[in-house]
C-alpha cells in the first residue's frame, strides 16, 4: 500500500471505525505498542467458518512445525492475535449466537437443572450477543464493557462488563466450550468433563491452550433498569482536590462497592475528577438520592469545588434498550454505528471506545485495589498516593473490574476460575493508560511519536510508583496490563500458576500455542519460534 494512496489514508483516519479493523484479516484492533509490538500480517490465514476447518489448521501446524496464532475479535493490548510468518486461524466468521432455554451440558448427571444460556462461535463479538440474549431475548449475558471486544478472547482473559459487581466475571458464566487442542481433537468441556482445561480456559489467557470453536454462557434474569451517572469536579487548590479525593473514597466506600455500580472514577491531573459510572437495578432518582451525599459533601466544601453542572447527567433506561441503537440514543450521540454503507444493524459501539480504535500504546499499568485501602485506617494513605500520582498522570479507578461488594454466589463462580485471586477482594482496577492515533513504523507521515511515547511513558511510570508504595505486591489485570509486565506469572494469576502449567502441560506439552506472556511462554523466544528451556 503506497504511502500517498486512498487505502493508506483510511487506515490512518482517525477515529476508524473498528468494525472495519476487524474485519480485515491482515489488521488488528491496536496497531501496536511503541517499543514492544506492530501489528503484523500473517503469512497465511484461515477464515475458519467452522470447528473442522480449525482441526484442519491445527493438525497442519503441528505436522508442519509452524508458528500458529489465533485471532478472533482482535482487540488483544499485548498482541497475542497477530505474529510474523505465523499461519493465523481467524474466527471472524463463527460468530453464530443462539439462545437455548433448557441448557445443560453435555456429561453432566441428568440431575442438573437446565439452565437457560446462549451458544456463541468463537468468533463473534459482544454487541451480537447483547443484541441476540437482551434486545431480543430479554436476558442478561455477562460481557466486555467494549462492544467490539470478542467473545472468546474476553472469556478467557476473566472478563469484566460495566455490571461485573452484580454478574461477576465473564468467565464466571461460562458453562461448556469446544475446544480444538494441541492434538487436532475437538473436545466438549464443562465442569463434568475434561474440567481442568474448562477452568484454565476461564481466565488462564486467551491462544494458550488449543482454539476454542464455541462458548455456552449462563443467562441470567434481566434487571429492569440500568443507567449512567456522568460529571466532573474541578478543585481550587491543592488542598482542596486533596480533599475531594479522600471524600469520594468515603463515598466509594459507602455506596459505590456494590452491585448496583459499576464503571469509572477518574483523578485527573489538573485537579479534576471525572465521575462515569453506570447503575444496573436502580430506577432515576434512586441513582441520584444515592448521590445525593456525595453532592452534600462536595457544596460543604464552598467555592473550592465546582461541579461541572452543564456535564451533569443522570440518566437511567429500560435495561432491554441498554445496548440497541434507538433513534433517541443515536440522536443524543449515546451510542455510535458502523457507518459503512452496508453495515449491519447491529453493529454499534460506544463513543468512548471509538478513540482506542487503531490506537498506538505508549504505556500501560493496572493493579487490584484491596478494598481494606477505603478502611479508616489506610484511607488516607491512599488519598495520599493517589493525590500524588496525578501530579504525574491521570488514574481510572474501573470498580466493576474488582468483585469486593460482589454478592457470594458471584464470588464464588469467580473463585472456579484460573483468574488471580487478587481479584475477590479487589473494590477496582486502578488504570493508567497512555497512547496515540493509528501509526505505523516505517510509513512515512504515518509514525508514531516516539519521544512522546517515551515522556509519556516515564510520567505515567511516576504515576505508577506513587500507587505501587501503598499496594506493592497486588496482581494486574492480564487483558489489560503491561506489555513487559515485572513478575507476570504470579502478577496474573497468583495462587493459580501452579494448576495453569499443569493443564498447559497436559494438553499442549510442544507448545503448538505461544503467545506473549502466556502459560507456559517462558519456555519460547519473543517472537514464538526458537525453544529456549
Ligand atoms: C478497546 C478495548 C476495550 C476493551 N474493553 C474490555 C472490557 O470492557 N473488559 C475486559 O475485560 N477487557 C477489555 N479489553 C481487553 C480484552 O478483553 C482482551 O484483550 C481480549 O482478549 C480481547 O479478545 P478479542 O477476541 O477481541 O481479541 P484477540 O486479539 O482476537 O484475542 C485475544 C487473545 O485471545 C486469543 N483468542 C482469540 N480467539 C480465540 C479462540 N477462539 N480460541 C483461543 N484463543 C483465542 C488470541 O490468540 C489472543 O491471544 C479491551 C480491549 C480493547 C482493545
Amino acid at each position: 500500500m503506497a504511502p500517498a494512496s486512498d487505502a493508506c489514508r483510511r487506515l490512518f483516519t482517525f477515529p476508524a471505525n473498528p468494525y472495519a479493523l476487524g474485519d480485515d484479516i491482515a489488521l488488528t484492533q491496536t496497531f501496536g505498542w511503541v517499543g514492544a509490538w506492530s501489528s503484523q500480517p500473517s503469512a497465511w490465514g484461515i477464515a475458519a467458518r467452522g470447528a473442522s476447518d480449525v482441526v484442519a489448521a491445527v493438525n497442519f501446524a503441528r505436522e508442519h512445525r509452524l508458528r500458529l496464532v489465533v485471532k478472533g475479535g482482535g482487540h488483544s493490548y499485548q498482541g497475542t492475535s497477530n505474529a510474523a510468518d505465523s499461519l493465523l486461524v481467524w474466527t471472524r466468521a463463527m460468530n453464530d449466537v443462539r439462545l437455548i432455554e433448557r441448557f445443560l451440558p453435555s456429561g453432566c448427571a441428568a440431575s442438573t437443572t437446565p439452565m437457560r444460556a446462549v451458544s456463541v462461535g468463537a468468533g463473534a463479538l459482544w454487541s451480537h450477543v447483547y443484541d441476540a440474549v437482551t434486545t431480543k431475548g430479554g436476558g442478561y449475558v455477562q460481557g466486555g464493557g467494549c462492544m467490539t471486544v470478542g467473545v472468546a478472547g474476553l472469556v478467557q482473559s476473566g472478563g469484566f462488563g460495566s455490571f461485573s459487581k452484580a454478574f461477576g466475571l465473564a468467565a464466571g458464566s461460562l458453562l461448556e466450550a469446544d475446544v480444538v487442542t494441541a492434538d487436532g481433537v475437538l473436545r466438549t468441556v464443562n465442569a463434568c468433563r475434561d474440567a481442568d482445561l474448562f477452568w484454565a480456559l476461564k481466565g488462564g489467557g486467551g491462544g494458550n491452550f488449543g482454539v476454542v470453536t464455541r462458548l455456552v454462557l449462563r443467562v441470567h434474569p434481566l434487571p429492569e433498569t440500568f443507567g449512567a451517572v456522568n460529571f466532573t469536579v474541578r478543585a481550587d487548590s491543592d488542598a482542596a482536590y486533596r480533599q475531594l479525593i479522600a471524600t469520594t473514597l468515603d463515598f466509594c466506600r459507602a455506596t459505590l462497592v456494590g452491585p448496583h455500580w459499576g464503571e469509572q472514577i477518574r483523578f485527573l491531573p489538573g485537579r479534576v475528577l471525572a465521575v462515569a459510572m453506570v447503575f444496573q437495578g436502580l430506577s432515576r432518582s434512586e441513582a441520584k438520592a444515592g448521590w445525593q451525599p456525595f453532592f452534600d459533601a462536595v457544596d460543604a466544601a464552598g467555592s473550592a469545588l465546582h461541579v461541572d453542572f452543564a456535564l451533569l447527567k443522570i440518566v437511567a433506561t429500560d435495561a432491554r434498550t441498554f445496548w440497541s441503537p434507538t433513534l433517541v440514543k443515536r440522536l443524543l450521540g449515546f451510542i455510535k454505528h458502523d457507518d459503512r454503507p452496508s453495515a449491519p444493524e447491529g453493529n454499534v459501539f460506544w463513543p468512548g471506545d471509538q478513540g482506542q480504535a487503531g490506537q498506538v500504546l505508549h504505556a500501560y499499568e493496572s493493579l487490584w485495589l484491596p478494598v481494606r485501602l477505603l478502611d479508616p485506617s489506610g484511607h488516607d494513605t491512599f488519598a495520599d498516593a493517589l493525590f500524588a500520582a496525578t501530579r504525574h498522570w491521570r488514574v481510572s479507578l474501573h470498580l466493576n473490574k474488582g468483585l469486593a461488594g460482589a454478592p457470594s454466589h458471584v464470588l464464588a463462580e469467580a473463585r472456579e476460575t484460573a483468574m488471580n485471586p487478587a481479584v475477590l477482594d479487589a473494590f477496582a482496577l486502578a488504570i493508567l493508560g497512555a497512547g496515540g492515533p493509528p501509526a505505523y513504523p516505517g510509513i512515512v507521515g504515518h509514525e508514531p511519536d516516539a519521544a512522546d511515547a517515551r515522556r509519556e511513558t516515564d510520567a505515567l511510570s511516576r504515576a505508577f510508583a506513587e500507587l505501587r508504595k501503598v499496594v506493592p505486591d497486588t496482581g494486574a489485570y492480564l487483558a489489560e496490563s503491561n506489555f513487559f509486565q515485572a513478575h507476570w506469572p504470579r502478577a496474573f494469576w497468583g495462587s493459580n500458576l501452579a494448576r495453569l502449567r499443569a493443564v498447559k502441560e497436559r494438553f499442549d506439552p510442544d507448545g503448538l500455542f505461544v503467545t506473549h506472556h502466556g502459560v507456559g511462554s517462558e519456555r519460547w523466544s519473543a517472537d514464538g519460534f526458537t525453544r529456549v528451556a
